[in-house]
């Protein structure tokens, strides 16, 4: 038992258990997998070294993890309607990585969505191995609809000749248009990456367009909107399949880790059912419910709404950075992420605005009626925000609120 060998990881283990069970989590790029997902990643297929993939391994004893991987591939194909994918990921930031060093070449031109914008820091930002191999360029949102603007996109294209367009964002609230997209990569000669780590599940259950049929390649998480083991994977046209597959192993990484591949298959498993389109649907209507709640409030929203699982509140006429409201929401056990705000005049540490998501709360049973609950927790929270009293009594009706619902997918 792990309390009896190692106390100090059993104990904060339960802390962490008591942490998520108490607080409300915000936060757009978490959520909570089922205990399926959990129990294959707890797994002994932690033990195992299979560098390779199915029937091409440097080591014995792989008939096993064999069959697991070449399962979650095969889910992998069936949801997303891929030609190849490869479940190998460490991370989304890994899959990223296989993809451009797949075809390009170090100092190759990239274009991506610029960080402070939305984008990752994957896509070419100055302090990630993304815009120190590659030559970044980038592309933001517009000024008046704070929204990507397709035809200055393809200008900035055009000008700065990418061998690869980035598309995809970590903070962007719109849906994004990745037949436009793909239409100005080929009319610049570019390959076209569709990174989809935020809206995978919404993907699958049919809530945003997917960019499969046009992308060449298209990367993503597994632990975001898709609700499974923290890991990543990379969906490709057929012929770019031997190129991914060896960037990926022996190119950045070593052994897969075979416990996560098998938490990834039982996720995908999970998303393809009706319960979890079910889950998708109720996201998306809990995001824009709350949208209009905070807008009812007097917040506003970057680019006025949101279509997705996700939306940023520009805090400027709250009187309140996003680093502040971040402590404050945080103090009172409402977790959130501070987020610039496109052309923010804060730097990034601070930043204006707040990022919320609802695909966590909505895996733990939350609807309309706590929604309301929860934007009157915020908005008396960040009222209050140095009045210590009113802030503790917060988070005790916090702590009482949250630790009603479960912590684990169904
Ligand atoms: N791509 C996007 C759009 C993301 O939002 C993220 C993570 O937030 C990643 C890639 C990287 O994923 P990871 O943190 O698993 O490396």
């Amino acid at each position: 038992m792990l309390e009896k060998s190692d106390s100090i990881i059993a104990r904060l283990i339960k802390e962490e258990i008591k942490r998520e069970r108490e607080t409300i989590n915000l936060i757009a790029s978490e959520n909570y997998v089922s205990k399926n997902v959990l129990s294959a990643v707890g797994s002994i297929l932690t033990n195992k070294y299979a560098e390779g993939y199915p029937g091409r391994r440097y080591y014995d004893g792989c008939e096993n993890i064999d069959e697991i991987e070449s399962v979650a591939i095969r889910r992998a194909l069936r949801l997303f309607k891929a030609e190849h994918a490869n479940v190998q990921p460490h991370a989304g930031s890994q899959a990223n990585m296989a993809v451009y060093l797949s075809v390009l070449k170090p100092g190759d031109v990239i274009l991506g969505m610029d960080l402070a914008s939305g984008g990752h820091l994957t896509h070419g930002t100055k302090i990630n191995f993304s815009g120190t191999i590659f030559k970044p360029f980038y592309y933001g949102v517009n000024r008046e609809t704070e929204q990507l603007d397709y035809d200055e996109i393809f200008e900035i294209a055009q000008r700065t000749k990418p061998r690869m367009i980035i598309c995809g964002a970590s903070a962007y609230p719109r849906l994004i248009d990745f037949k436009r997209f793909y239409e100005m990569a080929k009319n610049v000669g570019a390959y076209l990456c569709a990174d989809i780590a935020h809206i995978a599940g919404l993907i699958v259950a049919g809530l945003h367009p997917s960019p499969v049929a046009y992308a060449e390649f298209v990367t993503g998480t597994t632990h975001k909107t898709l609700r499974g083991p923290r890991g990543g994977f990379i969906l490709c046209k057929r012929e770019f399949a031997q190129l991914i597959d060896k960037a990926v192993f022996p190119g950045i990484q070593g052994g897969p880790l075979m416990h996560v591949i098998a938490g990834k298959a039982v996720a995908f498993k999970e998303a393809m059912g009706r319960k979890f389109r079910l889950y998708q649907k109720n996201v998306v209507s809990n995001c824009s419910f709350m949208a209009k709640g905070f807008v009812e409030m007097g917040y506003r929203l970057v680019s006025g709404g949101t279509d997705n699982h996700l939306l940023l509140l520009d805090l400027r006429n709250k009187k309140i950075t996003g680093d502040v409201a971040q402590k404050v929401l945080g103090s009172v056990g409402i977790t959130v992420n501070k987020n610039v705000i496109p052309f923010d005049p804060l730097p990034p540490n601070i930043a204006s605005g707040i990022r919320i998501g609802t695909a966590a709360i909505t895996t733990r049973g939350m609807g309309k009626t706590e929604i309301k609950k929860i934007l009157e927790f915020i908005d008396e929270a960040l009222s209050a925000s140095d009045k210590i009293s009113e802030l503790r009594h917060i988070k005790k009706r916090v702590k009482r609120f949250a630790s009603q619902f479960p912590i684990y997918a169904e």
